[in-house]
């Protein structure tokens, strides 16, 4: 039997209910488990509604699982940066370089990439910047505040983010973005080479200037960070659900339930979180959001040689080098071939390739069983910002997807959204810029 919501979350022991307004806690299904989706929940229970977390997998073994780790609140530019036309042939030819596309998923692909390139004037870079700091700025305190709560705090920590570059030609091409992160309020600390060193002796004394953000941060372990939230969400009476979400069924603009493949689950509100496999679910309710997916790769290195003390990434190479629990490990790279398509497994051993160039005292050798290789998919949007606010169809189900390269970032702040709007509060930031309908 169904207990009414407030009875529901007394009897699960949630205390947050306690401070809720009478009847205006909500059955609330989020479907999609990782960071973004845990986050959400996590914001939801804490206004007292009654909350589960839809997923066909374990928590947080989606794209949340193997990502460098970094709560940058600074990184406000957009992937497709003015000119980035330019690069594109020299990524595409370069075998070691940041950029690879399956040619037989070019016309698939087409039509984003047109939006992607037209996104990237300099007046629309400027705004998805602007619109992006406030989404990601507060990402530490914030997601030290759901990790206190979860006794995960020591998974965080503020070392700031380095950037590394082998030319002060190199630091000069990227001048964009760094004059953007600064008009956003992004603080940096500029470093020659052998201040570099001194910072982090590790580094291969091939780079020549290093900027170092202090306000970002990283977890050790990106797993275990969503692991533990969902444990405290169970804890707080939240329930998991392991079935995938099909679609809604509506009763006159109203959400009654989430159709599953283990039957319609009864809610009056759901968030659509499910990372790079959401399209379907918005395309359900009408809404045809052109999101993609960004493969990336990691590769880590158990009892590393070396191992920088900050998360470090190599500019030009587009890769994060993260110090982690486990090991050492080096992440980035984009691969535009979709979802269906299997891993092509050298892309992440080019990272190895990359790393052992950044930091020379890696060993030339590793055997197998020190690797560890992995890939995920990004939720991306061309113009680099998520999909965050209602569905047309009903103002029920509210979409929270599309964060691409800065997820983990954006989750903390994103839950809290979707909390307010989901309670009818005003969201504390400008949402407009990340609208569903921007497509339409
Ligand atoms: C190599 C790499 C490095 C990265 N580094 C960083 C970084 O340092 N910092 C940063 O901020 N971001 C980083 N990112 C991006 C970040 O990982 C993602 O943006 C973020 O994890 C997306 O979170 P999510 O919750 O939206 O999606 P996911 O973590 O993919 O979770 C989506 C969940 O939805 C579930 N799901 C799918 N379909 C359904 C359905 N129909 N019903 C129910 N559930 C469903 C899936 O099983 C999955 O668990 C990186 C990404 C990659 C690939």
């Amino acid at each position: 039997m169904r207990l009414p919501v407030r009875a529901a979350i007394v009897a699960a022991g949630g205390d947050r209910g306690a401070t809720m307004a009478a009847g205006a806690a909500r059955r609330v299904g989020v479907i999609g488990a990782g960071m973004v989706g845990v986050c959400a929940a996590s914001w939801l229970q804490r206004d007292g509604h009654s909350v589960f977390l839809l997923d066909p997998g374990n928590p947080g073994e989606g794209a949340s699982f193997g990502n460098a780790g970094c709560f940058n609140g600074s990184s406000v530019t957009p992937v497709a940066m003015p000119g980035v036309v330019r690069s594109v042939p020299r990524w595409l030819i370069d075998p070691l370089g940041p950029l690879a596309l399956r040619w037989s998923y070019l016309p698939a692909i087409l039509p984003y990439l047109v939006r992607l390139v037209r996104a990237a004037t300099p007046q629309k870079v400027a705004a998805q910047a602007k619109a992006l700091r406030p989404l990601i700025g507060p990402t530490v305190p914030l997601v030290r505040e759901l990790a206190r709560d979860a006794g995960a705090e020591g998974l965080i920590h503020q070392r700031g983010h380095l950037y590394v570059y082998r030319s002060a030609a190199a630091l000069a091409k990227d001048g964009l973005a760094w004059a953007l992160r600064r008009e956003n309020g992004v603080v940096v600390d500029e470093f020659d080479a052998d201040e570099l060193h001194q910072l982090e002796p590790v580094l291969s004394r091939d780079y020549v200037r290093g900027l170092l953000v202090r306000e970002n941060g990283h977890t050790e372990n990106p797993l275990a960070l969503v692991t533990r939230l969902v444990e405290q969400f169970r804890r707080q009476g939240g329930e998991i659900v392991r079935a995938s979400a099909l679609g809604f069924r509506l009763d006159g603009g109203r959400v009654t339930s989430i159709r599953s493949d283990a039957g319609d689950l009864p809610a009056d509100a759901a968030i659509v979180c499910a990372g790079a496999q959401s399209k379907p679910l918005a395309a359900a309710l009408g809404d045809r959001i052109p999101l993609e997916t960004e493969r990336g790769y990691h590769l880590m290195i158990r009892d590393p040689e070396v191992m920088p003390r900050i998360p470090t990434a190599d500019a030009d190479g587009k890769f994060v080098a993260t110090p982690m629990e486990q090991g050492l490990r080096f992440a980035g790279t984009v691969e535009l071939a979709g979802l269906a398509a299997p891993p092509d497994w050298r892309r992440a051993h080019i990272l190895l390739e990359q790393g052992r160039r950044m930091l020379p005292g890696l060993a030339a050798e590793h055997p197998e069983d020190r690797l560890s290789v992995w890939m995920g998919h990004r939720p991306s949007l061309p113009d680099s910002l998520p999909a965050l606010g209602r569905s047309r169809a009903s103002p029920d189900v509210i979409y929270a997807f599309g964060h691409g390269h800065v997820g983990m970032t954006a989750a903390p702040m994103t839950g809290r959204i979707v909390a307010d709007l989901v309670a009818g509060r005003p969201a504390p930031i400008d949402i407009a810029p990340f609208d569903p309908g921007r497509f339409a």
